[in-house]
Formats: C-alpha cells, sequence, structure tokens
C-alpha cells in the first residue's frame, strides 16, 4: 500500500521556490552594483537558504541597466525588470513586489546605505513570527539640513498621521509572504510604502542599524522628489490639512461676525464714522490668502483622487531576465 502510494506522488518540482527574495530598486546607481552585488550575495549564500536578488531598474540613463544585465547573466538567483521610464522609488518596489516569489520579501536600497550585512538580525526577527521586520536608522550619515529636515518630517507625520508609522523607518524591511501579498493588493497608486506597511498591521518590529553613507554618486532623490514623497505621507495619511483649512474658516469668520458687529454699532454711534481703507485691504490679503491656502490643500487631495480614479498601472515593464515564465507573477 505505502509503495503503491509513493508511486502515485506527483513528480517533485524541478524549480526550487525561493525563501528569500530581495528587491532592490535601482536608478542610476552603475558606480555602485557591482560592490552591492558581491556584499548582497555573500550575505546570501551564507544564509544557505534559496534566494532571488530581484533588481528593478528604474528607467536608469547610466548604463545600470547594461550592467545588471551582465550581472544576470553570470548568476542564476539573479532577475532583473526594466521599467519602461523612470516610475519613482515606490513604483519600483512595487514591481519588485509583485515578481517576488520568496516566503520573505526583502526590500533594500541599492546604494548601500542600508548593509546588506544587516540582515541575518532583520531575518532573525521573521523566523520568531514577525510578519514584517522594518530597519529603523540609528543613526544618519547626512549633512545637517537634509538631518533635520527627516527629522521634522517624521516627527510631523507621527503627529497629523491616522495610523502609528514608526519614527526613522525607511523602506528597508523584510516582509512576510502574506503581508506581501496584502500590499501588492493595495489599490492605491500614491504609495508611500513605510505608511502603508504600518496601516495593514500584523506583527511589526523595528531592529536599529546605522545607516551608512551612499556607496557612490550623488543620491536619486532630487529634492523636489523627496517633498512629493513627504507629501504623499502628509496627504495619503492624515485629514489635518483639511480640518486645519476648516478650523481657520471658522475662526475667521467668527472675527468677521465681531468686527461687523463693532462696524455696525460705530456706523450708528460716530457722528462722523472714518473711511477704513486699510482695514479693507488687510481684509482682503488676508482672507484671500486664507481661501488660496485652502484651495490649494483641497487641490492636494483633489489631484490624489484623479490619480486613484485613472486606474493607470503603477509601472510598466520594458524587459525582464531570468524569470521562468511559469513562475512569472502578473503584471500589477
Ligand atoms: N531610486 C529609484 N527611483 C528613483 C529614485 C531612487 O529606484 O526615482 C532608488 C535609488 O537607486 C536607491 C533608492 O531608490 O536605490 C533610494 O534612493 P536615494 O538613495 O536617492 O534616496 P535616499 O537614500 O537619499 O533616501
Ligand atoms: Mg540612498
Amino acid at each position: 500500500m505505502t509503495t503503491h502510494l509513493t508511486q502515485t506522488k506527483p513528480p517533485v518540482l524541478s524549480v526550487v521556490l525561493p525563501v528569500f527574495s530581495v528587491v532592490l530598486p535601482v536608478f542610476n546607481e552603475r558606480e555602485s552594483l557591482a560592490e552591492l552585488h558581491r556584499r548582497l550575495s555573500s550575505v546570501m549564500i551564507a544564509l544557505a537558504e534559496p534566494y532571488e536578488i530581484i533588481y528593478v531598474d528604474d528607467g536608469s540613463r547610466d548604463g545600470s541597466g547594461d550592467l545588471l544585465a551582465a550581472i544576470q547573466q553570470n548568476d542564476a538567483q539573479v532577475r532583473v525588470l526594466h521599467l519602461s521610464r523612470n516610475f519613482g522609488h515606490q513604483a519600483a518596489i512595487s514591481a519588485g513586489l509583485d515578481h517576488a516569489s520568496g516566503d520573505a520579501v526583502i526590500v533594500l536600497d541599492a546604494d548601500l546605505q542600508d548593509p546588506p550585512e544587516v540582515l541575518p538580525a532583520l531575518l532573525a526577527q521573521w523566523r520568531l513570527g514577525f510578519d514584517v521586520v522594518y530597519a529603523v536608522r540609528r543613526e544618519r550619515k547626512e549633512n545637517l539640513f537634509k538631518r533635520s529636515a527627516y527629522d521634522i518630517f517624521y516627527r510631523l507625520l507621527r503627529q497629523v498621521a491616522n495610523v502609528e508609522i514608526p519614527l526613522d523607518a525607511g523602506d528597508f524591511c523584510v516582509l512576510d509572504r502574506r503581508v506581501a501579498d496584502v500590499l501588492r493588493k493595495m489599490p492605491e497608486r500614491n504609495r508611500f510604502m513605510r505608511g502603508i506597511r504600518s496601516w495593514i498591521g500584523f506583527r511589526q518590529i523595528g531592529v536599529p542599524y546605522n545607516r551608512a553613507a551612499r556607496f557612490a554618486g550623488q543620491p536619486k532623490y532630487s529634492l523636489l522628489k523627496l517633498l512629493r514623497l513627504a507629501f504623499d505621507g502628509f496627504f495619503s495619511f492624515s485629514y489635518l490639512p483639511l480640518r486645519l483649512a476648516s478650523l481657520f474658516g471658522l475662526l475667521v469668520s467668527f472675527l468677521g461676525f465681531l468686527l461687523s458687529v463693532w462696524t455696525v454699532y460705530k456706523r450708528f454711534t460716530l457722528p462722523e464714522f472714518p473711511s477704513g481703507f486699510a482695514t479693507i485691504v488687510v481684509g482682503v490679503m488676508f482672507l484671500g490668502g486664507i481661501q488660496l491656502i485652502a484651495l490649494g490643500v483641497i487641490g492636494e487631495y483633489v489631484g490624489r483622487i484623479f490619480d486613484e480614479v485613472k486606474q493607470r498601472p503603477l509601472y510598466i515593464i520594458g524587459e525582464r531576465r531570468g524569470f521562468d515564465d511559469e513562475r512569472q507573477a502578473p503584471d500589477a
């Protein structure tokens, strides 16, 4: 009976599904890639489990794409997604998540600011049963302006966000399969990954690490892109800006009401009522300013609603390398 059972078992699958998938968004990181791949591979090999490394070439224009293709040629664990243009860091991460098949998905930057050597410590927490293990920066090697900007941003976001977003946690993290699946199904376009990651819940833990300096080159986040990301964080996770607009409106209307009562009273009690030109100008300017700010705030939300309604894909893949078709995840 037993022998019969063993004989009818389906043949063992020839492909070994990876336990770990590492997702790296790459935008013009030519100088770092060789060193990155060397360090990351040696960490992954030491873990002694099947793994895959997914480089997402986010429309690089410095030859990073060709370099990644060459790395993929020489390493069977490597897969490369070439996006059709630069879609941005958060979209590149989404592309990687959609194509990762590991039990744990690791997201890390390609500029070696997130040292691959920290991974075993993160994975140890995942093995203990945590679904999301995010790395928390103990220190940053960046200039004072950027450091203070980040400081203010994270602390402000924590005050206004309607989810608890941990301080100083970036995109560097380990996600359990089920979390990766949940994240993939989240339909929103304006992705502030660390916000969504906190929003979904599950068992989460932070592991402190020292954020290194960039291995080479300039940051690929321009000030404008950073500002956009910060805005996504605020407007996607908080209604406070809208409420502030209403609160301000209420306050100003109340003051306006008091002023009207006073004006009418003076109109009838003073024999020569002064023509308050300055008052009118100040009033108009002040109210105009507040109205424009409120409109801008509403615009931020309307723009985001428009993005969602259009339902455009988050990214478009130009080419992929190293994926077997059977295991290929569908495009998002
Ligand atoms: N990146 C990307 N697309 C972009 C900008 C950045 O894929 O449009 C990648 C970049 O190659 C790096 C990571 O995102 O691997 C983080 O970017 P960066 O180092 O510029 O950000 P910072 O560390 O300054 O926050
Ligand atoms: Mg960086």
